[in-house]
């Protein structure tokens, strides 16, 4: 099993002001391209950006340090506050 290679200090940082309100999805054991690779993930479920930490451990630091998503500009307090309907599921 190889390690899994820890991607948020790679993370861009966000330019624009955020609009968006949603919550981090938690998931583990995302295999990456031909590889399994186990490990620890938050996904936005605005923009499906996901990072990827080796234990849960990291997973609950950078939940907690990603208050908004890097990617999107996402506020990730757990509420949605848009005014667009909720999706059709
Ligand atoms: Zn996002």
């Amino acid at each position: 099993m190889e390690k899994c290679v820890n991607i948020l200090h790679n993370a861009p940082t966000v330019d624009a002001a955020p609009v968006v309100h949603g919550e981090w999805i938690e998931g583990y054991r995302w295999n990456i391209v031909r590889e399994k690779i186990e490990c620890y993930t938050i996904l936005c479920p605005e923009c499906d950006n996901t990072f990827q930490t080796k234990t849960e451990e990291d997973r609950e630091y950078w939940k907690k340090r990603f208050k908004v998503c890097p990617f999107c500009g996402a506020i990730m307090d757990g509420e949605r506050r848009t005014n667009e309907p909720e999706k059709p599921v």
